[in-house]
């Protein structure tokens, strides 16, 4: 049986808060459409018509169970129980239901397992070992491969450009990216700074046809070079720009509001991106319950971190890289060079997203609470923003943010 790998440091436990129930889209296949249409439910859970919407594509994912417009799942019960279980028992939830926060990605060399970081008990780390958990988690895994037959990684990773390494050599890359994050040290910006500095350096190399194998490279070394230029003014909006992505995800009701919302919608869409982008006027962000004055947000400083949100940005950021789903299939077919600068920069984002939190909550630097708001935001859309899918961003990325960017951005700190 193929080995599974779970990311080091994640602990695991539902505490029924149905914060996944009121966040995200529920697929699903024929058979679990089917099965919830044929129960019988509360008026409130609404017809067995109005249940689910057809997709369009051919996937395994036929349906999508449409949630209420205010946006949590029709089946989440007032004490934040999931009422398909009560009444069918835990095996006739859909998988999706099921699945969250576990996510997969299998390799030739075995199956990583990724986890998301939107659900409280991941993010502040409460909650039983994921080891623990490995028989259940391989339940998953298995009825995953046998339901959705997924696209499995190639023998080969494209590391940058056409360049391609063997995934022996992306785990001992990898295996000194997780040791400049768990030294100790180090902070978790180091760390990835040090970490991106290693990438770039072993890609120039190995584009230059020169050796680019030696892996193991002391931290103090990849992180003593010739100092980084500060961002420019390009830079900083684009890096904004992308808080902006990652705040401002479409709600997954979205698609059951009225017209006349949904249009709203759409013309805040762009006006709060440009208001972020140039840092003037206020916004509201999801979950943060107020507006917060752009301006404000630039006077939060971010000095040293306490050790908790330090702990808690070390855990996302190991357990991201070890569980492969920043490159390859995991992310739109990047590249591992790319996908690594793509997260670093997230860590930008992050700190953007934590001092918004410390300016709604009149703080003046940001605390834990407000690192678990960001980490929480970025990682709903992690992996699924159109930043990295479409083409047009594609471009737009390709010619505005280039290697260094996330280098100055990490450099500077905030
Ligand atoms: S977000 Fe996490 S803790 Fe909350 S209901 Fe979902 S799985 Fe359980």
């Amino acid at each position: 049986m193929a080995e599974v790998f779970l990311p080091p440091g994640v602990r695991y436990e539902c505490v029924q808060c149905g914060e996944c129930c009121r966040a995200l889209e529920v697929w699903l296949t024929d058979a679990e459409a089917e099965r919830l249409r044929q129960a019988q439910w509360p008026p409130e859970v609404g017809s067995p018509a109005n249940l689910t919407r057809k997709l369009r594509g051919r996937g395994p994912h036929r349906w999508r169970l449409r949630p209420l417009p205010i946006g949590a799942c029709r089946f989440l019960t007032t004490d934040n129980l999931c009422l398909v279980h009560q009444r069918l028992g835990y095996a006739a939830k859909p998988f999706a239901g099921r699945l969250f926060p576990f996510s997969f990605v299998l390799t030739p060399v075995g199956t990583f397992v990724g986890v998301r970081f939107e659900c409280p008990s991941v993010v502040r780390g409460v909650g039983r070992p994921l080891d623990e958990l490995r028989p259940h988690i391989r339940r998953l895994l298995d009825e995953y491969v046998r339901t959705y037959s997924p696209p499995r990684e190639g023998p080969r990773v494209r590391f940058f450009g056409r360049y391609e390494l063997s995934w022996r050599d992306i785990l001992r890359l990898e295996d000194q990216l997780l040791a400049f994050l768990n030294d100790r040290d180090l902070t978790v910006r180091e760390g990835l700074l040090a970490g991106l500095r290693l990438v770039r350096r072993f890609a120039s190399e190995a584009l230059r046809g020169g050796e680019g194998r030696r892996i193991g490279v002391d931290p103090g070394e990849a992180l003593a070079q010739s100092e980084t230029p500060e961002a420019t003014a390009t830079e900083r909006v684009l890096a904004r720009l992308l808080a902006a992505s990652y705040a401002g995800a479409t709600p997954h009701a979205y698609r059951e509001w009225p017209f006349l919302r949904r249009m709203g919608w759409r013309l805040r869409g762009p006006a709060r991106r440009l208001a972020i982008a140039v840092g003037l006027g206020a916004v509201s962000l999801p979950r943060l319950g107020r507006r917060v004055l752009l301006k404000e947000i630039r006077e939060v400083a971010v000095g040293k971190l306490g050790p908790d949100s330090e702990a808690m940005l070390r855990r996302y950021y190991v357990a991201k890289v070890a569980s492969q789903g920043f490159f390859g299939l995991g992310c739109f077919g990047r590249s591992f060079a790319e996908g690594f600068d793509a997260l670093a920069a997230s860590y930008w984002v992050v700190m953007w997203l934590a001092r918004a939190s410390a300016v709604a909550h009149g703080r003046i630097e940001p605390k834990a609470d407000d690192l678990e708001y960001a980490i929480r935001t970025l990682d709903h859309s992690y992996n699924h923003l159109p930043e990295f899918r479409g083409a047009r961003e594609r471009v737009r990325s390709a010619l505005f943010w280039n290697w260094w960017t996330s280098e100055k951005l990490l450099s500077e700190g905030d």
